[in-house]
């Protein structure tokens, strides 16, 4: 038997509908600023994709492209200058950034107000001490595609593969605040699969083609594949092997299952922010 497929692009469209009704509602258009400084292709496409979704939702996307040579001085002062002008509601910063500066050691100057994705080390302390926060987008997108299919998640035992900033570490404590008992698993796990294969609840982001196939997971499983990993044919895979979903009870596509939840999860985030709800408050 064929597990259930955990589409996303519905409910994205449903977060969009929501996000426009509540931009119409304000009177104002909101602007993300989108702060970019690579010629990484996979960014490019995933800052276009942005942009058109944030038009169709009347939130205006500002990219600042900074280029590949700028230093880590001038992409932090950008981001406090962005931070600090009232006619900005949120700020990202896209990856991958020059010299292999670190995420969290340039999104500190994101006022937390502002950090709709998340990456200030604020937020992410914020959100495991409890107090407002807005997490990652795709960590959240993780959690909303779970409640939107009404898979439980107190008591469940919980798999993580991946532990970085923006996505493994913070769906961790997500789950954790929803009372899943949650084991996280990284690159020096030993033996993964019997790991993966105690799993109630699954969710796998490794940034690894296909790490993880049917003999991964349990049966009756419920998986959610964050992967994104570019093809040669110009495509998308997943972490998971879409053939795992035969064992499994429920598995998230790829393309089109946590990326577009993602994506409207950013624009909601924003138009929080905007409304003046989220992160960095004294909460
Ligand atoms: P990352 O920073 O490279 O982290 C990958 C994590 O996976 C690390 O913790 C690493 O362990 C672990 N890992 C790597 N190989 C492994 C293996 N063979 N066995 C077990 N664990 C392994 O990547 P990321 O930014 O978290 O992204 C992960 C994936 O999600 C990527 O495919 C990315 O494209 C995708 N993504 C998708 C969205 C979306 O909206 N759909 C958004 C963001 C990211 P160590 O810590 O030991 O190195």
């Amino acid at each position: 038997m064929s597990g259930r497929v955990l589409a996303g692009r519905e409910l994205a469209a449903t977060i969009r509908a929501g996000v426009a009704e509540r931009a119409a509602d304000a009177g104002h258009r909101p602007a993300l600023a989108v702060v970019s400084a690579t010629e990484d292709e996979a960014s490019a496409w995933y800052v276009r994709s942005i942009a058109k979704a944030a038009g169709t939702v009347g939130i205006e996307c500002r990219l600042v492209d900074l280029g590949p040579a700028v230093g880590p001085d001038q992409i932090t002062d950008t981001l406090a200058r962005l931070s600090a002008d009232d006619r900005i509601s949120g700020v990202i910063l896209q990856t991958p950034l020059p010299g292999g500066a670190r995420l969290a050691a340039l999104a500190g100057a994101i006022d937390p107000g502002k950090d709709v994705d998340g990456a200030n080390p604020r937020s992410l302390g914020r959100l495991a001490a409890g107090l407002p926060a807005f997490p990652p987008a795709t960590a959240a997108a993780v959690l909303a595609i779970l409640d939107h299919y009404r898979v439980p998640l107190a008591g469940r035992r919980a798999v993580v593969v991946g532990r970085s900033t923006v996505v493994g570490k913070p769906v961790a404590q997500l789950l954790l605040d929803r009372d899943a008992t949650v084991t996280v698993c990284h690159s020096r796990t030993v033996d993964l699969p019997s790991v993966t294969g105690t799993a109630e609840l699954l969710v796998v982001a490794a940034g690894r083609a296909h790490l993880l196939g049917p003999r991964d997971v349990a049966p009756g499983a419920v998986v959610v594949d964050v992967g994104a990993n570019p093809t040669p044919d110009g495509g998308l895979a997943g972490d998971v092997d879409p053939a795992a979903g035969q064992r499994a009870g429920a598995l998230t596509p790829v393309p089109g299952g946590v990326g577009p939840v993602t994506t409207a999860l950013l624009l909601q985030h924003t138009m929080d922010a905007a409304e003046g709800a989220g992160g960095g408050g004294p909460g």
